[in-house]
């Protein structure tokens, strides 16, 4: 398998270790955006389904007895579908890439994995890894609740900054020193981590029997709205689909990195909101490190802009308290765009929605 690095285009040999391939002018306080491109890939990654139509988890190595992907397909409305991700094992899309990263923690050698925030990704992480033997150990800031820092209390070690920003400071100059045992856990740029996100555009089509014309995703880090074109894009060139759907990208109004820097013409890697709104989680982001990526899949006209303020939010969980209930607020996020996107007649479409992200009651945060 082959990658090759966006920025300088050495071509690498997968897997390696991507936190020591650094472009240090790129990087935001230590973080570097995904700048890394797939070449081809092992045969193992090839998406296949069993005889009765299951889908079959693609990983290189062993797999553990946590069954992610083949979720539901919820009919919503005439032409309107939801996938819901949070009957994952630990409740979200994560899953779907954990056994990819954990086998790439074993191919390295490694005995630790390090994990940045306490959301889902840690969540996903933190229980993996305790199937694959492997330690864990989670970086946070001090000022979460206390109901996050019980989310992530199975980890084998904590560590506390003082700030959101610190932790992933710290988290990133903890990996890149003691890169002989710890395996860098980010999986805004993991490349097997994809390829196991994408599994779900394929049980989408499998089980939808047509190809959809839309595609609702919240943004957050970026990589699932990245797989699944990757996915389509793939469908589409085996002949599976007739056409690439478009993915609506989710983000909050004034927390909308891509969206703004999207329209003021900013094709480079990042792009930083200066002061993003307040918002109830974190779905207010001030950047996306796949922010290059998706600006380019908007400029190829296979992804479009459906952005929601929290009062739509707000609006759509009043008229819907089961959802409140049972997803977490990027995933209602989802749903209130969902309602802005039908509330303009388009009869003939058929529109599938991303409920990403089980409800944990004050964990919900999206990384
Ligand atoms: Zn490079």
């Amino acid at each position: 398998m082959k990658v090759i690095c966006g920025v300088c285009k050495h071509e690498y040999e997968y897997p390696i270790e991507q936190i020591s391939h650094r472009h240090p002018e790129l990087e935001l306080d230590l973080v570097p955006p995904n700048f890394w491109e797939i070449k081809d890939y092992f045969p193992e990654f090839e998406i296949k389904f069993s005889e009765d139509g299951e889908l079959i988890l693609p990983t290189v190595g062993k797999q553990s007895n946590l069954k992610a992907g083949n979720t539901p397909l919820i009919k919503y409305r005439e032409g309107v579908y939801l996938k819901d991700e949070s009957v994952n094992p630990t409740g979200s899309f994560k899953d779907r890439g954990m056994e990819n990263i954990m086998n790439e923690v074993l191919r390295h050698g490694k005995s630790k994995i390090a994990v940045v925030s306490c959301g889902s990704g840690a969540i996903s992480i933190i229980r993996y890894a305790k199937e694959y033997g492997i330690k864990s150990l989670a970086f946070i800031h001090k000022d979460v609740d206390e109901s996050s820092i019980r989310l992530i209390s199975d980890a084998d070690e904590v560590f506390y900054s003082d700030t959101f920003i610190h932790s992933y400071e710290d988290f990133m100059k903890y990996s890149l020193s003691h890169q002989e045992d710890v395996f860098w856990g980010f999986l805004n740029t993991n490349i097997s981590y994809m390829l196991g996100l994408r599994t779900m555009a394929y049980e989408i089509v499998r089980d939808l029997r047509k190809t959809p014309d839309v595609v609702i995703i919240p943004c957050g880090s970026g990589m699932d709205i990245l797989a699944q074109n990757l996915a389509f894009r793939e469908m589409y060139q085996a002949g599976i689909i007739s056409k690439i759907p478009k993915i609506a990208i989710v983000e909050l109004k004034g927390g909308n990195p891509i969206e703004q820097g999207f329209f003021k013409g900013m094709n480079r890697m990042l792009y930083v909101i200066d002061e993003p709104v307040e918002s109830k989680t974190i779905l207010s982001n001030d950047t996306c490190f796949n922010y290059k990526k998706i600006y380019d899949m908007v400029t190829r006209g296979e992804a479009f802009f459906l952005s929601v303020s929290d009062a739509e939010i707000d609006y759509f969980i009043q008229k819907h308290p089961d959802y409140e209930a049972n997803y977490d607020y990027t995933s209602i996020s989802a749903m209130a765009a969902l309602e802005k996107y039908l509330a303009v007649a388009r009869p003939k479409e058929t529109v599938v929605t991303v409920l990403t992200c089980k409800n944990r009651i004050g964990g919900n945060l999206d990384e």
